[in-house]
């Protein structure tokens, strides 16, 4: 069993009153190779800025080697960082720039040269010494930096986006250098990248994250194979998600159909189904499970890319074997080619509050409810006002509420209005045939909903939802 050398305890980080990490739990084994991915603005580099002391947790602890580090400053931490910007010295030659961090240290001349001419062959630049930054391409430059990073022999290197500036064919050499590079030298190495297929390229552990928080983490296999929810499921690869409901233990139904599943779930449960599209095996019309009618096939080079109309629902199938527009086929998913998962949100809550026209205000909107759920049995009397069961008028302005929305009772539109809730799209999941998005409103309050429509990430819109859908408890 490998050692810890980084944990992660239960951080929070909060930047102007927003929480841009949280509940953060993670162990990074000495010599392992671990991945920070999402997508933009989840947090990923606060998480390694906090690592190597450049930013300090609100809350929760940081330990090296068993020892809190969480005040520690940069220059104490045996940890070195590689960002996506090389920040090399443009007016050193490639050996001082490398060399920079030993003269500091005041090394001897001798073990300097040493050292640097054995990171310069670790990176492949051997001989490139005298060479001025300028004159190196980017994948030279970034190769330089990860020398001068590992020449100081940390026992972790935080890379944070290192290959972003490349073009696509050196970053892929540049990742399998890396990795190789990481076999080597034995160093941990902490990654930043939103690019999925470089996550697990080169990593031994993947920590998914999404808006601050952890999704899952596990091995590269572990995210493919067996997705903890419907964002890691779109996130990582191509897939298809389906809501489904469970028939019986080991038997889903989705796309209007029951398939045998290898999940042991209750009966009537609501699920998330995800089904990779190189699971879905074309058969003849009549041996299939399911029938579609062939939208669309495209050649990718090692397989066909089709997409089929199942009923209404999209399902994109890879496939070394060709189909044609208009074409009937069938279609067979083996049970081990379906994954399910729980349900994503199927009813929005809030903290709600009844004005004294009778509307519940939530989220940063107001909207027309029916007040008689507050007391059973109660009839409206005035604008905010019931009488209950018992014949007592009760006045209702003021009292705090407990709303419940479902998901499908809201929908959105790009038209504001005084009284609706409104905010962007932060994030959506296409599910065969239809999109699930979230909106964040100006309170920092999440509604998910579902659209036929495709909007873009970061659209403003506002909220509708109808006044016999809003569901209020008395707090
Ligand atoms: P990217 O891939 O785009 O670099 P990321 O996942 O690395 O994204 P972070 O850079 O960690 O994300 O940013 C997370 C959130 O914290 C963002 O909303 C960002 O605007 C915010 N943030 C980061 N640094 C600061 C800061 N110093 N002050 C205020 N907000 C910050």
């Amino acid at each position: 069993m490998r050692e810890n050398i980084i944990e992660l305890r239960n951080i929070k980080k909060v930047f102007d009153d927003t929480v841009v990490v949280d509940d953060f739990n993670l162990t990074v084994k000495k010599g392992e190779f671990v991945t920070f991915l999402g997508p933009s603005g989840c947090g990923k580099t606060t998480t390694l800025r906090m690592i190597a002391g450049f930013e300090f947790p609100t809350e929760g602890e940081i330990l090296l080697n068993g020892k809190d580090i969480s005040s520690l400053p940069p220059n104490l931490r045996p940890i070195n960082t590689v960002f996506q910007r090389y920040a090399l010295f443009p007016h050193l030659n490639v050996y001082d720039n490398v060399a920079f961090g030993l003269n500091l240290k005041k090394l001897p001349k001798s073990v300097i040269n040493e050292k640097v001419k054995n990171v310069l062959e670790v990176v492949d630049l051997e001989g490139f010494e005298k060479r001025r930054i300028s004159t190196l391409s980017g994948g030279q430059q970034q190769r330089i930096a990860i020398a001068r990073a590992i020449v100081n022999e940390p026992d972790i290197l935080l890379l944070d986006e290192p290959l972003g500036a490349l073009d696509l064919k050196m970053r892929k050499e540049m990742q399998l250098e890396l990795k190789s590079m990481h076999e080597q030298l034995g160093i941990t190495f902490i990654y930043v990248t939103h690019d999925q297929e470089e996550a697990l390229t080169m990593s031994d552990k993947i920590v998914v994250m999404s808006d601050g928080m952890i999704q899952q983490t596990g091995t590269p296999e572990e995210i493919y194979n067996e997705p903890k929810n419907a964002f890691v499921a779109d996130f990582i690869g191509e897939s298809n998600i389906f809501e489904g409901r469970m028939a019986a233990s080991m038997t889903v139904e989705f796309c209007k159909t029951q398939f045998p599943c290898v999940d042991n779930v209750p009966k009537d449960t609501r699920v998330d189904v995800v089904v990779r599209p190189e699971d879905v095996i074309i058969t003849t019309p009549e041996e299939g499970q399911i029938r579609g009618v062939v939208d669309s096939a495209v050649f990718k080079g090692m397989y066909y890319e089709i997409t089929a109309l199942c009923g209404d629902n999209e399902i994109v199938i890879e496939s070394t074997r060709n189909a044609s527009p208009g074409q009937e086929i069938g279609m067979k998913i083996d049970p081990d080619g379906i994954h399910v998962m729980p349900a994503g949100v199927l009813m929005n809550v809030y903290d709600g509050v009844i004005t004294k026209d009778g509307r519940a205000a939530f989220a940063g909107g107001e909207y027309e409810c029916d007040l008689t759920q507050l007391y059973e049995g109660s009839r409206q009397s005035g604008e905010c006002s019931v009488i209950t069961a018992g014949g007592e008028e009760i006045d209702l302005a003021g009292t705090y509420v407990t709303v419940e929305v479902p998901v499908k009772a809201v929908s959105m539109s790009d038209e504001q209005k005084e009284y609706r809730a409104s905010g962007n799209i932060i994030s959506f999941i296409y599910k065969g045939n239809h999109y699930n998005y979230t909106v964040r409103t100006a309170t920092e309050e999440d509604f998910v909903l579902d659209e036929d429509d495709l909007w873009n990430e970061g659209d403003h819109v506002s909220l509708m939802i109808p006044k016999d859908e809003i569901i209020l408890k008395r707090k």
